[in-house]
């Protein structure tokens, strides 16, 4: 038997995770925090567990979620969606992911993919029969450009799907980008699937601007987010999506029969998480940025040339420099084994032609773990 699926290799996350593992090494790679998340946001899970909200919620997600989304987004990014027709809860941005590419792409159609890009876009892309076209971004500023859209864009193309913040570069795109862009939508009549599950995650007073916020993008962007990354709890796996209501009454058909619903527990208390006050948000993110710093000063002071992390969990070091005669994978592969850290390599987000000298690290951990890391890594050079 073979198919798409059967054929893939294991997701870098799993094996460099599994390595961290087996050798009891610090996790720097797969990205998650390492604290425990907000404790009033566990407790309403918590209690909604003990007071009933345990039985299937209906299938677009709670109404009060559906609302605390909207009224979310009408507050940080000022784009307004009616609850009852433009909004559905997913579970994960994974599951929003699969439902929109599944649903929206057919048979021939082709797809700009940029890459780096999130694993799991192109298996999908291709099970639903898409075609995907790649646009290369590169370090250190991982720009759009009007030629690299110009060759990849053509009449055929029917959809593009865009990750920013963009993991794994950690870089967040100005307003200029993402409106050139939306020129090459409009004009070549494509669809978006914007993935923007790293929207909260910005840095150095930077805003979010997301890509259905743009001039002639509102009818024809999907646009997915996810709590996990909101509110540091990754694994609860509550996604959102919002796009409107032609485009979400397709994703609603795929969602009834990928995952159908999520825990009504876990859309209880994200529902009252997303209505909390700003300086929750930006607490959040200055204690992210100040682990950034902390890792990027320290990789700084023993040797490693680090790029500007704008957002995410993540910054990278480019080995280049370095001179280490050595590929991305096959130094985090030996630093996991001799020095217990454990990174991602950048080139499995590429397919073709990767860049081969950039690895990302994972910076929302404590102090005592970064600083324990950065010790680890001392030795590396
Ligand atoms: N897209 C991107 C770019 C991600 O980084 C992640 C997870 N880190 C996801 C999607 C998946 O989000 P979720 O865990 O909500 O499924
Ligand atoms: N999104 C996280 C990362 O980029 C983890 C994803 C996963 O494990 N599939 O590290």
């Amino acid at each position: 038997m073979s198919t798409i699926f059967s054929d893939l290799p294991v997701t870098i996350f799993e094996v460099m995770s599994q390595l961290a593992r087996d050798h009891d090494a610090i996790n720097l790679g797969q990205g998650f925090p390492e604290a425990a998340g907000p404790e009033d946001i566990r407790r309403k899970a918590a209690d909604a567990v003990l007071h009933g909200y345990n039985q299937y919620p209906s299938m677009m997600g709670l109404p009060e979620l559906r609302a605390a989304i909207s009224a979310h987004y009408a507050h940080w990014h000022g784009v307004a969606f009616d609850p009852m027709t433009e909004v559905m809860v997913t579970s994960g941005a994974t599951e929003a992911l699969a439902g929109a590419i599944l649903g929206l792409i057919g048979e021939g159609d082709e797809v700009v993919v940029f890459q780096p890009f999130y694993d799991a876009y192109v298996p999908l892309i291709r099970r639903a029969g898409g075609i995907p076209r790649f646009v290369r971004l590169e370090p250190p500023h991982w720009r759009l450009t009007e030629e690299a859209l110009r060759a990849a864009f053509t009449p055929k193309t029917k959809f593009v799907i865009f990750n920013n913040p963009l993991n794994p570069a950690a870089v967040v795109y100005p307003r200029e980008d993402l409106e050139l862009l939306a020129r090459f939508c409009q004009e070549f009549d494509a669809a978006a699937i914007c993935d923007e599950v790293w929207e909260h995650v910005v840095f150095d007073g930077r805003a979010h601007i997301p890509l259905i916020a743009i001039p002639g993008m509102r009818e024809r962007t999907v646009k997915i987010g996810s709590a996990g990354k909101i509110f540091a709890l990754t694994g609860w796996k509550v996604g959102f999506v919002c796009a409107a209501p032609d485009l979400l009454r397709v994703l609603a058909k795929a969602h009834q029969f990928l995952a159908f619903t999520t825990a009504p527990n876990l859309q209880v208390a994200v529902a009252y998480g997303l209505s909390k006050p700003d300086a929750f948000f930006d607490e959040m993110r200055r204690d992210l940025q100040r682990s950034r710093d902390r890792l990027t000063d320290g990789l700084k002071s023993i040797g490693f040339p680090v790029l500007e992390s704008q957002g995410t969990y993540f910054l990278n070091i480019d080995l280049a420099p370095l001179k280490l005669n050595e590929v991305d994978e096959d130094f985090c592969k030996r630093i996991v084994v001799e020095h217990k850290v454990a990174s991602i390599p950048v080139s499995p987000f590429y397919e073709d032609n990767p860049v081969r000298s950039v690895v990302r690290l994972c910076f929302a951990k404590s102090d005592a773990t970064i600083d324990t890391a950065l010790e680890r890594l001392s030795r590396v050079l």
